[in-house]
């Protein structure tokens, strides 16, 4: 009966657990936190949670790991790796499987900045702190509208904070969903009430012990009481430094999610090769989920698999559910469809006239439906 210890009590690292029981793991199960509180989701943060509307989402109760014969140390964070054990802030664990869930921490704006008013959103924590100053009437500025910074704004707009979104793109989540739909974001905001500001940098948070503005790359300075940085996340490998692991972005693994032997990578911080050759890292949480599953399938059976999934994600931004299948990034073409008179529509994206990719503005089921058109010809799904 193999120990598995599992370093991370996010949903990666929680959902590794729980499925190893439910496959039916009998050996230890051992989960490493380094927050002091019971696991939660971290969606909620930006959204319900952080308007104060919901409590937080917890991921398993003590109860519910206790009768699983699951074992959470929180507050206990791993600092270094070797192959039998890890040593952590409290002391040495031995393992026979080890799995790698310590998902990501905010990437931070390198220029200079007060000492109070600046916030990123990672943890409950930071969230609990950030609802504390969205007073209704204050002034946020957001750096960055990727999802996260496009839901923060969102968020605080319903709170009636006066909110400056700041992107050095041409558009919101242009990464993400390609510069049309980019486009469309950026207007659905602006009727909203946000100044969004694109293609603009930021030089500067100015105050002295706390924010006063934002400096932008022009010379602007956007008057601010707070400001949250939403740049993206940098995987947590910081304790891998002198594991004999290979980081790079992340930590690298095959095509079963496995960095050695016995050590594998779920979520945020796992790198891994797809079937396609590419390699890749997503900072989503249904990649997080899918991957833990299949890496306590491959501890359970000993038979390691090409883990393969199709690429989802969803995120809600005022009366929007933004959904998305597969890679936009990867298309050459969009082809949009309106499904009212308002903002909702669907996105098919293809590359060399294949279908690569489908996206909705509160088009879930659309979306969904269309999940049988990638890799298909888009003649195909026109028709
Ligand atoms: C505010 C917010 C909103 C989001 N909204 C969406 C959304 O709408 N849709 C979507 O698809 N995705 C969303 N995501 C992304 C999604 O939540 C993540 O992809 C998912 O949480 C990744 O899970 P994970 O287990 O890999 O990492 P995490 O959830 O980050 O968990 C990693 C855990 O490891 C711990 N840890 C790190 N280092 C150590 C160490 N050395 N020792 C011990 N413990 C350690 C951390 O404290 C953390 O608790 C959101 C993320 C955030 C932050």
């Amino acid at each position: 009966m193999s120990s598995v210890l599992v370093v991370g009590a996010g949903l990666g690292g929680v959902r590794t657990a729980q499925t190893l029981r439910r496959l039916g793991h009998r050996g230890p199960v051992t989960l490493l936190g380094a927050e002091p509180s019971l696991p939660y989701d971290r969606p909620p943060l930006s959204k319900a949670g952080l308007a104060g509307e919901r409590p937080p989402v917890w991921l398993a109760t003590s109860p519910e790991l206790s009768a699983a014969g699951i074992v959470l140390h929180t507050g206990v964070t791993v600092l270094s790796l070797s192959p039998t054990t890890v040593t952590t802030s409290s002391g040495s664990f031995s393992y026979d499987q080890l799995v790698i869930a310590t998902g990501a921490e905010p990437r931070r704006l390198p220029v200079p900045q007060p000492p109070h008013g600046v916030h990123v959103l990672r943890t409950l924590a930071d969230a609990t702190r950030l609802r504390q100053v969205l007073a209704a009437g204050s002034r946020l500025v957001v750096v960055g509208a990727g999802v996260l910074g496009c839901e923060v704004a969102a968020t605080a707009r319903s709170l009636g904070v006066e909110v400056t979104l700041v992107e050095a793109d041409t558009a919101p989540m242009r990464r993400l969903l390609g510069a049309g739909l980019g486009e469309r974001l950026a207007a659905v905001h602006r009727a909203q009430g946000v100044d969004v500001r694109c293609g603009s940098g930021v030089t500067a948070i100015r105050g002295d012990s706390a924010v006063t503005g934002v400096e932008l790359a022009d010379g602007t300075v956007v008057p601010a009481d707070n400001v949250v940085v939403a740049i993206g996340a940098v995987p947590r490998t910081d304790w891998l430094r002198d594991s004999g692991l290979t980081l790079a972005d992340g930590v690298v693994c095959d095509e079963s999610l496995r960095a050695a032997p016995n050590v594998w990578a779920v979520g945020d911080v796992c790198r891994w090769t797809g079937t396609d050759g590419v390699s890749r890292r997503s900072e989503h949480w249904t990649n997080a989920g899918n991957q833990a599953e299949a890496v306590a399938a491959a501890i359970v059976s000993g038979r390691p698999t090409p883990y393969e999934s199709v690429p989802w994600m969803w995120s809600d931004q005022y009366h929007l559910k933004i959904t998305c299948l597969g890679d936009p990034a990867d298309g050459d073409d969009v082809r949009v469809t309106p499904l009212d008179d308002g903002d909702r529509l669907k996105a098919v994206f293809s590359r060399a006239g294949i279908v690569s990719a489908v996206a909705g503005f509160s088009a879930g089921g659309a979306v969904l439906r269309l999940r049988g058109a990638l890799g298909k010809p888009l003649t195909e799904v026109a028709a």
